[in-house]
């Protein structure tokens, strides 16, 4: 059952329900989810549903119908998010878990794990105790992996994750390692489970080689059942008459667990299919299906590896597959974050007085809060601003340390405001994102399309719906500052006869209801957005740098400025003009480039192009 507390409950009250709780032998577990104070008890009461209701500081009692509790929705309607050091699993950025079968030798263990950290993964795995099907086979170096892991986690900075397979290693497992797995064939050794439930240590649940989701659930309940929330399921194929590959990999679970489970989700294509070939397409189409995190086998040497060879990946092939994660994660609302610990070292190293926080534009839901969380995680708070300038001015005077300003949109062009702002304040770029833009329409409960009179959006917004606008003429469109805005002004309005474009997040946060989803003209519906602060810190290597600059006017100026560019074969990926602040007829060119300006081969690039251009500054190199 679940007890959904009223928001103005006192101490004293919340204390009497706790003590009745415990009274009748109830688990409890109190969390806020969704804006909402909740205890969760498990346990038979001789108290009905509806005394509870009626008690003081209890807005509403529920029945969790389902079998496991703590694990389901009912209890818990927001995703869990599963902390190991600096990584968030079940956020906006996907997790890579990479590494060997087993723990072979410090050497080996050492070249996969900074090959790995190199293409992307931050999480390192190695087996140390290895369930084999055969007792000849080689069983794992134990102690000896243990330390090997510890020895890369100091090395490398990736966190290590191992399986247990004894209550008896839960010491060793606490002194090495950062999270333990529990494999397939131990999902149900309740003893084992009960025991990581205990440590603390967050767990990796694999689902068992012949058992159901509701069988994989009532084990993440065990753990959880002890005090230990921060379990992550991990699917790795299960048993079928298909001998083709070595297990068959159950996508569906993904979708089905989404809806029955806050926990978040792992998928292991290594041992699903056993076959190399066969794991990249599959954890490909595992993140097109919504999952959280990846565990991908990889061995320098797979022919000679002691376990698991034949399924492991070579390191360059590990790398060509995050980059595809790279492209199809956004499609999904998701991101694979190549400097996701480099990010989260520069926000560790942030100081006292820093505020951690970025500003974005709107309302909570707009895309420029996806970004921000897609950009940063959940390591910087968001913080909703007004205006574009709101944001340039809260990061200038530093109430915010960055912001998050949209530039340009795939189908409505530059965002020219913030060009203009980039101009007047001396700020810089100091990295990018871009999102997929999905927009919805959003109305009351219980309002049908044909009743809409009004819609609100921001100008962009409804560039971007323009031929789903037009087959309803008799619309009144009202621009706003931003689709969250647009939301919520509908909400607080109460005005049954207002929609709003906007996200699917946007509507989920201001409870509001969906009318029709993926209303743009295009799906290909991308928005870039910058990151902006006052100073770039700890960003060593970049890729791209982005500049503005005048020319004077006299013939060819511009081309003798683009033309350092050529001679020196650097690709251009935007050129932008605005006219100078002031000036009436003079320009300015924003332009970015792929290469980074501050590397020693371009030091005659810099002198020439101060030579050919004025008012030159770099605005950000990332
Ligand atoms: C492993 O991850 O190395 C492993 C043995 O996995 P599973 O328990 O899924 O077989
Ligand atoms: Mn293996």
């Amino acid at each position: 059952m679940i007890l959904v507390l009223e928001n103005k409950i006192t101490i004293k009250q919340k204390n009497k329900i706790k003590n009745i709780l415990s009274d009748e032998g109830c688990i409890t577990r109190e969390i806020m989810d969704a804006g909402r104070n909740v205890i969760g008890t498990i346990g038979k009461t001789k108290i009905s549903l509806d005394e509870f209701k009626q008690m003081d500081g209890i807005f509403d009692a529920i029945q969790i119908k389902s079998s496991y509790k703590l694990a389901s929705r009912e209890f818990k309607s927001e995703d869990t998010k599963v902390t190991i050091g600096n990584v968030v699993v079940g956020g906006d950025r996907i997790v890579i878990v990479a590494g060997p079968c087993a723990v072979e030798s410090h050497d080996q263990a050492m070249t996969i794990a900074k090959e790995v950290k190199k293409y992307g993964a931050v999480l390192f795995r190695g087996g140390a105790y290895k369930p084999r099907s055969s007792p000849y086979s080689f069983q794992g170096l134990e102690e000896e992996g243990l330390k090997i892991l510890a020895d890369v986690r100091e090395k490398t900075g990736l966190k290590v994750v191992t399986e247990m397979t004894s209550v008896s290693q839960a010491d060793l497992m606490k002194k090495y390692v950062d999270v333990v797995q529990i494999g397939a064939r131990n999902m149900q050794n309740f003893e084992l489970l009960k025991c990581v439930g205990r440590m603390g240590l967050p767990v990796v649940l694999k689902r068992g080689l012949a058992s159901t989701i509701l069988e994989w659930l009532m084990s993440a309940e065990y753990i959880m059942a002890e005090g230990n929330n921060n379990v992550i399921l991990c699917e790795r194929g299960i048993r079928t008459f298909e001998p083709y590959t070595r297990n068959t990999l159950d996508l569906s679970a993904i979708p089905v667990l989404k809806k029955l489970t806050h926990l978040p989700i792992m998928i292991d294509p290594s041992h699903a299919t056993g076959i190399r070939e066969k794991v990249s397409p599959m954890a490909r189409a595992a993140v097109a299906a919504g999952a959280d995190a990846l565990m991908i086998e990889v061995h320098n040497n797979p022919e000679q590896a002691l376990s698991d060879g034949p399924q492991s990946l070579y390191p360059e092939q590990f790398g060509q597959l995050t980059r595809d994660i790279y492209v199809i994660a956004p499609v999904v609302g998701k991101h694979l974050d190549f400097d996701y610990l480099k990010k989260s070292e520069m926000i560790n190293n942030m100081e006292a007085k820093d505020s951690k926080t970025a500003a974005f534009i709107g309302e909570y839901g707009a895309y420029s809060h996806k970004a921000s969380l897609g950009y940063f995680g959940e390591e910087i708070t968001p913080v909703p601003m007004k205006t574009f300038k709101d944001i340039f001015s809260a990061v200038q005077t530093g109430t915010c340390q960055y912001g998050v300003i949209p530039l340009e949109n795939s189908l409505s062009g530059s965002i020219h405001e913030n060009y203009d702002l980039l101009q007047e304040y001396d700020l810089k770029i100091i990295g990018e994102i871009t999102i997929r833009v999905k927009h919805a329409l959003i109305a009351h409960e219980n309002i049908s399309k044909n009743e809409i009179k009004k819609i609100l959006a921001p100008p962009p917004a409804f560039s971007q719906c323009k031929n789903y606008l037009d087959q309803y003429p008799g619309i009144e469109l009202i621009p706003v500052k931003a689709t969250s805005s647009a939301v919520k002004h509908v909400k607080d309005s109460g005005d049954k006869h207002s929609a709003a474009i906007g996200s699917t997040m946007a509507a989920k946060i201001f409870n509001m209801n969906i009318l029709e989803e993926s209303i743009e003209d295009n799906p290909r519906n991308y928005t870039r957005f910058a990151i902006i602060a006052k100073e770039i810190k700890g960003h060593k290597k970049a890729n791209k740098t982005s500049i503005i600059f005048s020319t004077g006017n006299k013939p060819g100026a511009l081309f003798e400025v683009m033309k350092v560019f050529s001679e020196y074969q650097i690709n251009l990926v935007k050129l932008e003009s605005r006219p100078m602040l002031g000036k009436p007829w003079e320009y300015m060119f924003y332009l970015d480039f792929e290469a980074d300006i501050e590397h020693p081969d371009l030091a005659p690039v810099v002198e020439r192009l101060q030579k050919k251009a004025e008012n030159l500054r770099i605005l950000g190199r990332y």
